[in-house]
Parts: structure tokens; sequence; C-alpha cells
């Protein structure tokens, strides 16, 4: 018996059973221990009857009345039905064929109720739908769990620790909990080896492999159960913390350009901004350009909210690089290649530079999908000039244009540099470092590396995802910015904002609505709480509220190029409302629109909605954020409030991650790592400890001869992120 037997070789399978294994991506004995309990004790998760969803099964504590005994229309069955309710709402409960339920119970009594949620259509035309528990299991209790209908988890008591695990129709939890008591019986856990080092097991105090794994799965007690989370969480983060420090190390070793530009240069090229530039600012130049100095190839984060102005940084970086002539020569210039996600950002960027470098007539070029662009004109009159692709790419591959900004369309074959010494990427923080090998080509030293983000990212995060590079915070916006107004709105009140909409709009200004989701909900699966739809509220807002305006939409879904044009439109005018998922988080810059209306807004995160709130920063008028929610939860307006008061998005990444979790951070979805790990990121300690530990390890053995197991591991999950 070996970790990669088949489960069919420890226990029957049926053709469904197996087929709905790997759906779950469950083939092996291996792949069943690696298959956590997402939780212990209660059987079903403790869930607060405002997040409830069709379909799924789910315990709720809360004050039951309305109690009540009827028969059905048609055939006559006895049915009993009541409402329960907690401090985020209500919802019916009903039971066919046992009448005596409603006599159990007295109103008004607290009770414990587990069940699936169904949802059914009600009303003569079926419009409405209601959500309700048929024939949940009911019993009294003497009081709600603290924290219940909050935290989503129920108390949890040692003697009844039975695990939960993520379920499919064929494999319940029970089935893989007897399935993982045949696996421990086989004595396969004997024979595994574990990969990390026995040294750092006995540091920090974590079981072996072995232990860990029996722990997961049939802990006695709690703690046990917690310190094997523990210990994958550390092992995962260990592993992330080798391939970057590994990574790390192999760029360090590499040839670089050396740059230095004199302190007298470097102020007299920042004193002609049209501004003081803040102390965050000179910080984070000051440090680039020490990089440059160091003959190391740059590395670097730069994160920083919208509008704390970043690119004023990378244009202080580029200066010192396109004054730098090429090794071993008195003239020409190094070069500089600066990739945006999107042509709009792309043209921005080309804008902002020529005003950055006008002065010094220092060359730009600008190439995406759609064309090509060079600053200066040589026409009188002309700021800029459009020329052909081939043209401004061969005086890019000679040397003649230092600066070539663009989108993906930098990364093609066709663009060669002479001497490409720096690279800036925006807003593509994950795919950095990748895109560096791909931009350098064949050229045999190594360019300097600064990926800036608005994204704000919690820092244990950040030395994880992103250990591989150094980091640099743009924690302070410029004096004098106007900030966003943000209110919480009542839902009564929702046509005074769409009075002060009207007006705005009136005056020549625009807005955005962001709304949770796409399409009405997919009555079978999704979230059947009724948060707005882009769909829906398009129509809505555009038939009944504001007949005299344009109202467009842009989600997701659409492709990148319909996303371009719908940004362009409402950039242009041709819209005077926007309405949107999250989409329009990253980059997108309309001066002109100083409002945004956040439905449901408890459905996002702090640090998302901070970024949505980013959008109308980079107005000269005053901006407003509006923001809807039909929650009464206290928790969610507690957060709702500290997102009004909060200034920096760093702050709400961290308070994000303390308060709902490190699965709201989209964890697997946008950071790629397990749900395990992300919990682990709101422990620094554990964090720092795997960085230390990866980074000793590295340093001295960078191909990890000395520890084939590790080795082994991490060239698996190399050829894993390459497929
Ligand atoms: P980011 O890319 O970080 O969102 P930008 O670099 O686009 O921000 O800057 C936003 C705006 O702020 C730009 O119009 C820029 O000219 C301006 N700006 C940048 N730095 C300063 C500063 N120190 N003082 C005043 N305005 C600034
Ligand atoms: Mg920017």
């Amino acid at each position: 018996m070996e970790p990669n037997t088949p489960i069919e070789k420890i226990t029957r399978l049926s053709p469904f059973q197996k087929k709905a294994l790997s759906g779950m991506g469950i083939k092996t004995i291996w792949d069943v221990l690696k298959h956590f309990p997402t939780r212990y004790g209660e059987k079903n998760a403790v869930k607060s009857i405002e997040f409830l969803t069709a379909g799924e099964s789910a315990v709720i504590f809360g004050r039951i009345s309305n109690l009540k005994v009827g028969k059905t229309f048609k055939s006559r069955v006895p049915i009993s039905t009541a409402q329960i309710e907690d401090t985020t709402g209500k919802i019916k409960l009903m039971w066919f064929s046992q009448p005596y339920i409603a006599k159990m119970f007295e109103e008004g009594s607290i009770v414990r109720v587990e069940g699936q949620v169904s949802e059914r259509k009600i009303g003569s035309d079926n419009q409405s739908s209601e959500l309700s528990l048929l024939n949940p299991k009911i019993e009294k209790v003497n009081k709600i769990p603290d924290g219940t209908s909050e935290s989503l988890f129920g108390e949890t008591d040692d003697h009844n620790l039975f695990p939960t695990y993520k379920e499919t129709k064929g494999i319940s939890s029970n089935w893989i909990y007897h399935c993982l008591q045949k696996i421990f019986r086989s004595g396969i856990l004997e024979n595994l080896k574990d990969p990390i080092p026995s040294y750092i097991l006995k540091k920090y105090s974590l079981p072996t492999l072995s232990t860990a794994l029996v722990w997961i799965h049939a802990p006695r007690t709690e703690k046990d159960a917690d310190i094997a989370r523990k210990r994958f969480a550390f092992e995962e983060i260990f592993f992330v913390q080798l391939d970057r420090q590994k990574e790390r190390q192999l760029t360090m070793r590499e040839k670089t350009f050396v740059i230095k530009k004199t302190k007298k240069e470097m102020d007299e090229f920042i004193g002609t901004f049209p501004f003081p530039i803040t102390k965050a600012q000179k910080q984070s130049v000051d440090t680039i350009l020490k990089d440059f100095e160091s003959g190391h190839p740059m590395s670097r984060l730069l994160e920083g909210d919208v509008g704390s102005g970043k690119t004023a940084v990378a244009a202080s970086a580029c200066f010192s690089v396109v004054t730098t002539p090429p090794p071993n020569r008195e003239y020409g210039a190094l070069q500089v290649a600066y990739m945006a996600p999107t042509e709009i950002l792309a043209e921005q960027h080309f804008e902002s530079f020529i005003e950055y470098f006008k002065k010094y007539k220092i060359e730009v070029g600008l190439v995406t999908g759609s064309g090509a662009k060079k600053f200066p004109s040589k026409t009188p009159g002309e700021t800029w000039t459009k020329i052909s692709k081939p043209q401004l790419l061969k005086w890019v591959e000679s040397g003649q244009i230092p600066i070539l900004i663009g989108t993906h369309s930098l990364i093609q074959k066709t663009v060669k540099f002479k001497n490409l010494a720096f690279i800036i990427i925006d807003e593509q923080h994950r795919f950095g470092v990748k895109q560096r090998k791909e931009l350098r080509r064949k050229q045999d030293i190594a360019p300097h590396l600064l990926s800036m983000t608005a994204t704000p990212i919690p820092r244990t995060l950040a030395l994880t995802i992103f250990g591989d590079l150094d980091l640099s915070l743009l924690d302070e916006l410029p004096p004098g910015r106007k900030p966003v107004e943000t209110k919480i709105i009542l839902p009564q009140n929702r046509q005074d904002v769409y009075e002060s909409m009207r007006e705005e709009i009136k005056s020549g200004r625009q807005a955005y609505v962001i709304c949770p989701r796409i399409d009405e909900p997919d009555k079978e699966k999704e979230l059947a709480v009724n948060a707005r739809s882009v769909t829906e509220e398009t129509k809505r807002l555009q038939e009944k509220v504001f007949k005299e305006f344009k109202v467009m939409s842009i989600t997701g879904k659409m492709s990148p190029k319909e996303k371009e044009d719908a940004m362009r439109k409402f950039k242009n005018k041709e819209a005077h409302i926007l309405v949107a998922t999250s989409v329009v988080e990253v980059g997108v810059n309309v001066p002109n629109a100083t409002m945004i209306v956040i439905e449901n807004a408890e459905r996002f995160g702090l640090a998302q909605l901070h970024q949505l709130r980013g959008r109308v920063l980079r107005s000269s008028h005053r901006p407003y954020c509006f923001i809807f929610t039909e929650s009464k939860s206290a928790k969610t307006i507690q957060r709702l409030k500290s997102f009004m008061k909060a200034k920096n998005g760093f702050e709400l990444a961290e308070a994000d991650l303390k308060q709902r979790g490190a699965g709201d951070l989209g964890g697997q979805k946008q950071w790629g790592v397990s749900d395990i790990a992300m919990e682990a990121l709101r422990n620094i300690k554990m964090v720092e400890a795997a960085r230390e530990e990866a980074k000793n390890i590295i340093e001295k053995d960078i191909e990890l001869d000395s520890f084939p197991l590790l080795k082994a591991r991490l060239n698996k999950a190399n050829t894993i992120h390459m497929e």
C-alpha cells in the first residue's frame, strides 16, 4: 500500500462514487488523506439566516414564532409551520405530517433547527420566491451559543469532534470518515516520509506528518486538531517560501545594470514636478535608487492606494535609468519597458510620461493592440505622433527610444530592446516575475523589476505570495486631496441618493453603481438572498429611475475587448451611469466620475470596498460614495462603519483578515493558496518562521541537494505550476 495507491484498493467503490470522488480531485489514498475536514462538532455549519442559500444544509439558532397547524391545499396532509428569527433575518419552517410539532414549542422560545434550505415560488405569478427549511430537526436550547449568528461557527465541545468534510452526492462526511479509518488501519502512515526536516518540527513543536494526519481527521481533542492544522498550514507556507526564496536567490546572483545618479541630478528632475513629492514617495524613490546601485537585480513591489502617486515614483526611477549610458559606452541610453493591464491605462501612462519627460526631451513610445505612438512629434504644434508599429519597434531595437509603454503586446517576440535595464509592471503583481523573464528575452544581463499595485495586501500575504519581492509602501496620499465622503444609506433613503445623483449628473458629472452579481440568481445554486445584479439594475435604473440619462453596464463576463470599449465609452461621456460588478476595481481612471453607489455592500470585503471607492478619488470635484446594505447584523454595520472612517487600504486589508477571515480575501481564487494556508496568514509569527527557515536552507543549498524530499516536492509543485 502506497500513498498513490488508488482508493478502490482499500474500499469498494460504485462507479457513481468513483466518478464523484474524481470530481472532487480524489483518486488515491493520499488524496483522501489530504482532504481535510472543514470543521468539527456540529455536523452542519451554523449559519446566519441572512446568508442562507437554497440547497445547503444548515444549523440555525434563533427565536421561534407564528407556530400554526394546517393542512396542505391538495392532499390535505397535516402541516406545521413556524418562523425562526435571528439578528440577521427570518426564515419559514415547515413540517409535513408532524402536526404535534407546533404544540411542542412555546412562542418565542429559543431553538436550534437543522435541515436543508429549499426555495419555492410564491405569489400568483410565481414571480417571487421564498426560502424555507422543510422538515428540519428542531430542539429547544437554553441560549444561543455565543457569536453564533455572526461567526458562522457554533461551539464545538470536546465530546463531539465529528469531522465534517466537503461533500458531494454519494460521498458523505461519514463515508470519508470510514474510508479514512480503513486507511489508518492499513498501516500506511508508519511508512510515510515527512518532507519537513525534523529539526524544524522540533523547533516549532509541530507534529510529524503521520501524527498530524491522524489528528486532523480523528482528533481526540480540539487542541490536537488545531496543532495538526497548524502543521499543514506551516508546511504549505514553508513550500511557497522555499520556492520564492529560491527564485530570489537565483535572481540575486544574476548580473545586472548598475545605475548611479547624484542627488543633485535627481533633485533637479523631481523639482520639475508641478507638486512637491510626499515623504512616502521620496523614500520609495531613494530605496529604488539604492537597489539600482547595488549590482543585484531589483525585484520590488510598490504598493499604494489609488492616487498615492505611484506613477511619479516610476517616472523618477525611469529618469535615472534613461539618463545612464549602457555599460562601457559614453552615449546612448539604458531602456525601460512599462507594461499596463489595459490599453486605456497604457495611454494614460503615455500621457503622464510625456508630462514628466518633455522638459528633458526624452523620447517615449507607446505600443498597444491598436497601434503605436511616439513622443515627441516632428510636426509643429503636435506633442506626439502616430507612427507605424514596425517603425517604432525598429527604434526601440536600435536603442533610440529609451522608454516603451504598452499593454501585453510588449511581450510579443517582435518587441526587442537594445539594453533593457528596467521593467515596470502596473497592476499585475501576480505575473511580474514571469514577465521579467519573457521581456528580457535572451539578454544576458537581468533588468531591474518594479511591480506596482493598488491592491491592499496584508503584510503576511505579501511576505508569502510575494516572498521573492521586496516591499515598498506608499502609505500616504498627497496633501490637499478631498477625501471621499462616504455614507451608509438606509433602504428608506434610496430615493434621496437618486436625487443627489441626478443633480451631480445634471451638473456634468458621472456615476458608478456597483452590484455584487452579474445576473439574476440561478434559483438552484446561487445566493438566494436577493443581492442586486448588474443586468436587472441597469434595466431598472434606465427604465424606471433615470429615463433622461444613458445607463450602461460592464461585467467580468465580457471579453477584454468589450470591457475596454465599454470603459472608453464611459470615459468619453457616452453614458452618465455605469453599472458594474467589481471589475472596475483595478486601474480605471475616469476623473469626471465623482459618485459611486455600492449595492449590498455587506457582500464585499473592506479592502475591496476601499478600492471601489478609490475610483472616484481622481477628480478635482468633491467625490461621494454611498453604500447600501440590507443587512441588520451588528457586525456588518460595524465593519461598514470602519470602512466609512478608514483612509488607508492597508489597515482595511489587515482588518479584513482579522474580522472576516482569510477566506474572504479570495485565497484560492486570487492568490492560489489553500484555505488552511490563508488561515495561517493571520499568524505573522508563523509566516516569519516559515520564511526564515526556508531562507536559511536556500542560502546554504539552493539546489536542495541535501534535502531530497524537499527537492522532489518543490520540483513537483513547479511542474504543476507550469501546466
Ligand atoms: P497612482 O498610480 O498611485 O494611483 P498617480 O501616480 O496616477 O497615482 O497619481 C495620481 C494623481 O496625483 C496624478 O494626477 C498625479 O499627478 C498626482 N500626484 C502624484 N504625486 C503627487 C504629490 N506628491 N502631490 C500632489 N499630487 C500628486
Ligand atoms: Mg497608477
